[in-house]
Order: C-alpha cells, then sequence, then structure tokens
C-alpha cells in the first residue's frame, strides 16, 4: 500500500538526494508541495525578472522569460544526472498590435489583427461610417458601397470606423477599402450588455486579403473614436521566426525500446506567469524527475517540458513528428499534467475509457490502462475524481494522433464549478475553476495545496510504477516495484459531475478567448 506523503515521515536531511528512491514508499516520502512549490516560486521570479522588449513579466513562447525557463529546468536536471537534449522548436513570434488614439484625446484602445492584412503604420483621420451608437444601436455601417458616399477617403492614412452589425466584417472592410480606406476599424455592436457585444471584436475577414490593416476593438473604444475630428495611429509588426526549445530528459533503463513519457508545457500565455497554467504541471514533473534521478528503473524514464503549448501544440507536435517510426515505437505511454493545481479544483483524469464523454478522438488502445492507475490511487488515497474529457487539446494530442497511449490529469480551467461539485471538492461554486486562467493573475498565489499535493504525489507514484512495468498498458513484461506492495484498490468510479458537458480543457483553450469570433 502507497503512504500519501501526508502520511509519511520525512527524510532525514539530503537523503532523498542521495538515495535511490526506488521504491513507493522512499519516493513518496521525498516528493514534498514544499520541493514543488520551489520550483513555481523560481517561474514566479523568471516571469517578474523577465525584461523581454515584447512581452515582459511572462514565460511566453519566444521570450527571455521562456528561455529563462528553459534555463532552469535543463540545469538542474543536468547537476541531477540526466541525459539533457534541448530540442530545437521553430516558432512563429506573434507581436501585439497597437490602436492608439491621438486626438482628441490620447488612449490605447485593446484590439486585435484580422488575419491577412499588411504590416505596417497608418497614422490619419478617424473617419465614421453611418454608425449608430444610441438606442438599438441597429446598424448597417459599412455594408454597402452608399455608406461611404460623401465621405472624404481622399487622404493617403484614413481609417474607416464601422460598427458590427448586419453584414459580415469581410464585406465591412471590402467596401471600406474600396472606398478608398488606408485601415479599417471594427468596433463591436454595444446593442446588449453582454461581453461578447461589447468587447474586442476578432476581425476574421473569410476569404477576403485586406490591404492595409484591419483592427477590431471594443464598442467603449469605437466610441471615443467616433469622437469629431478622431485622429488615430494603428501599428502592425509583422511576425519573426523564433526557435524555442523542448527540454527533453532520459535515464536510460535496461530496457531502451520501452520508454515510459511524461510531460508538461513550459510555456505561458503572454498575460502573465503561468503558475497553474502550466508552471504547476512542470514543476510537479521536474520534482518527479529529480528525485528519480538514481531511480534505476528497468524501463527508460523520459520527461518532455514543451515549448509553444500556447500557440497551438507547437513543441509537443515537433518533437512527436520529428521522431523516426521506430523511435515512436520505443514509446510505450505518455502522460501529460497540464494544470494540475487550480485553486478551485476538482480532480479530473482523461477519460480513456469514454465513461463519460465520447471522446472527439480515437483513444490508443493501453489509455485506459493509465487511467485505472490514476483512479485506483485516488481510490486509494480517499480522494474523490471525476472524468476530464480525453480531447487531445493538449500536448497529448500529436501522441495519441501517433498511436501511443496516453494519460493525464487536469483540474479546471474557465469552466465554472457547480454546486455538486463545490460539495464534493469544496471550493467555491458559480466561479471557474481558474479564475485567473490566461490572465495576469495566474502567479504564485494561484494554485490549491491540497490539488498540488495528491498530484504531485501521484505524478511520481504514476511515473514509478509505469517505470517497472508496462504491462497492462502494452503487454511487455516488467518487474515488481522494490519495497512494500501497492496493490491499487478497483477505481471507486468518476463522480459524473460533467454529465452535462465541460469537463476538459476548453476548444479555444490555445487562443486568446477573450476575442469575440461572430462576424454579425
Ligand atoms: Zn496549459
Amino acid at each position: 500500500m502507497a503512504l500519501p506523503a501526508t502520511m509519511a515521515t520525512a527524510a532525514p536531511g539530503n537523503a532523498c538526494d542521495n538515495r535511490s528512491n526506488n521504491s513507493y514508499d522512499k519516493l513518496l516520502q521525498c516528493v514534498t508541495t514544499e520541493g514543488v512549490l520551489e520550483h513555481m516560486q523560481a517561474f514566479q521570479r523568471i516571469a517578474e525578472e523577465s525584461t523581454d522588449p515584447v512581452y515582459p513579466g511572462s514565460r511566453a513562447s519566444g521570450t527571455t522569460g521562456y528561455q529563462a525557463s528553459v534555463d532552469y529546468v535543463a540545469g538542474l536536471l543536468e547537476d541531477a544526472g540526466y541525459t539533457v537534449t534541448l530540442d530545437e522548436v521553430p516558432i512563429t513570434f506573434d507581436y501585439p498590435s497597437t490602436l492608439t488614439q491621438l486626438s482628441p484625446t490620447r488612449a490605447e484602445h485593446p484590439n486585435a489583427i484580422a488575419a491577412g492584412s499588411g504590416y505596417t503604420t497608418v497614422e490619419g483621420r478617424v473617419i465614421p461610417v453611418d454608425l449608430n451608437l444610441e438606442g438599438d444601436r441597429a446598424n448597417t455601417s459599412g455594408c454597402q458601397a452608399d455608406d461611404f458616399a460623401g465621405l472624404d477617403f481622399t487622404g493617403d492614412q484614413d481609417i474607416a470606423l464601422v460598427q458590427r452589425g448586419t453584414c459580415s466584417f469581410e464585406e465591412k472592410a471590402t467596401f471600406a477599402e474600396a472606398a478608398g480606406a488606408e485601415a479599417v476599424v471594427i468596433m463591436n455592436q454595444g446593442n446588449t450588455p453582454a461581453d461578447d457585444r461589447q468587447g474586442v471584436i476578432n476581425p476574421t475577414l473569410g476569404t477576403y486579403q485586406a490591404e492595409g490593416p484591419v483592427v477590431g476593438t471594443s464598442f467603449a473604444a469605437g466610441e471615443a473614436l467616433a469622437a469629431p475630428g478622431a485622429t488615430a495611429r494603428i501599428v502592425l509588426v509583422e511576425p519573426d521566426e523564433r526557435i524555442d526549445y523542448n527540454v527533453i530528459a532520459e535515464l536510460p533503463g535496461k530496457n531502451a525500446d520501452n520508454v515510459v513519457m511524461a510531460g508538461a508545457h513550459l510555456d505561458s500565455v503572454a498575460a502573465g506567469p503561468g503558475i497553474n497554467d502550466d508552471g504547476s504541471g512542470s514543476a510537479a514533473l521536474l520534482e518527479t524527475a529529480l528525485l528519480m534521478a538514481k531511480s534505476n528503473t528497468p524501463n527508460t524514464l523520459r520527461f518532455g517540458w514543451w515549448a509553444a503549448e500556447e500557440s497551438g501544440l507547437i513543441g509537443s507536435t515537433d518533437y512527436v513528428t520529428g521522431l523516426s517510426p521506430e523511435e515512436r515505437e520505443r514509446i510505450a505511454l505518455y502522460m501529460n499534467y497540464d494544470m494540475v493545481a487550480s485553486p478551485n479544483y476538482y480532480l479530473g483524469v482523461y477519460d480513456a475509457n469514454e465513461s463519460t464523454f465520447p471522446a472527439p478522438v480515437v483513444v490508443p488502445p493501453g489509455s485506459e490502462a493509465i487511467e485505472a492507475v490514476y483512479e485506483g490511487y485516488y481510490t486509494e488515497v480517499g480522494q474523490p475524481y471525476d472524468d476530464s474529457e480525453f480531447s487531445g487539446r493538449s500536448d497529448y494530442q500529436a501522441f495519441i494522433d501517433n498511436g501511443i497511449p496516453s494519460g493525464g490529469l487536469f483540474t479546471g480551467a474557465e469552466v465554472r464549478k457547480t454546486p455538486q461539485q463545490q460539495a464534493i471538492w469544496g471550493g467555491t461554486a458559480g466561479e471557474q475553476f481558474d479564475p485567473c486562467y490566461h490572465l495576469a493573475c495566474d502567479d504564485i498565489t494561484n494554485y490549491d495545496a491540497e490539488a498540488l499535493e495528491v498530484n504531485s504525489d501521484l505524478i511520481a507514484y504514476a511515473m514509478l510504477h509505469f517505470g517497472y512495468s508496462t504491462q497492462a498498458v502494452n503487454g511487455v513484461p516488467g518487474q515488481k516495484v522494490p519495497g512494500r506492495a501497492s496493490t491499487l484498490p478497483a477505481p471507486a468510479g468518476p463522480e459524473y459531475t460533467f454529465a452535462g458537458g465541460g469537463g476538459g480543457l476548453a476548444h479555444d483553450h490555445l487562443h486568446d478567448h477573450d476575442v469575440e469570433r461572430d462576424s454579425a
């Protein structure tokens, strides 16, 4: 039987670093919340100290904050004796666009750029086009060529201001450019108080290739820009090609052909330090790797810290697709840890056996045996758990696309906790599992200590478990873990609180979810 760390006595002195933690007792005695938190604090410090010229204060892809995270993780692993590979990942680095009102009052307005627009600076008069800022705010702003008749677009830096409503963004932008506008600002309609009718618009243009910048903004920004005599500046910078790195650390076992792999993404979004997403998974995995450095498991252990997950699973996809078929064949299984200590958490396990969610992907056979270990462990330590959709919406996607059995843990993101879930896991019903999801406040205060402790232990437990045997997953005979036996009980079963949906990473997990994408 495994001891949860809370019940284990601390190992004396630096024994944890100097011995082989090759039993459940020894390993779980050494994995502590304090140890994992040290790495989360380091990620916080790295973000705070990042003076990246474009996205300071974060660990986002392509920034100095990301590079410092790579150095931190790789340095500790090398010191612990791992063979560390920095795996080059080419990325596209997007610069933020700016929409600055210059007169009658100066203001920086929040904005989003349309795809396909030119990279340039436009500075000139703002010309409102058939707006309706009063009453029901119903309008046909920019929906026909007529709307532009009588307006003077003869200048060489004219900015058309159109309002969401009636027709598509594509039509509004097409007519505005045809009328002679060098740039187009599409403001939200403001017809209801709902966020999606007030906030920043993402001005998707369908098939239209705009010549100049087309920028979406909020209703409030549009109102300010509609002031008589307003001028503004729009700056769009062309993206760079840059190189990020995945950190891959390996501990060779006797079975080089049976590799047990686990990963977490090392990048944050640009908004902040990314401590729960995914400093939590990165830190728990790092602590596990460090404590298993002398564990001598029969199966080869491999750990991955992924670049550019938030930009579209770039690092993990690059890694898996870059392996030869033979190298992929050697990977027995992959375990993914993305957000494992959400402040208003539930304990979620990727639902490989589809007992709650029909998976939108093909689940590689053997994945359900990974789920069973997580669920057996939660049952053993008396923690209720639930299913999280086996969606592929994180770094396990490339692995499952290549038929590699996968699993993982997830404690919730932007979905709001129900009263039933509050009764089971505590916390606050009506609030998001992670109220700071993809925001600046995802900082060192943004985690739950109990979720972190339970899941850190489980991440270590699973690595040791499969390090000795993956038989239940892929039929390769293994060995018994030394020391006191751990026979996990049959899983107690999920709580089924997501029977109505909502248990996985959001469909827009990889994108800026504040941006409204509809057109009319
Ligand atoms: Zn994430």
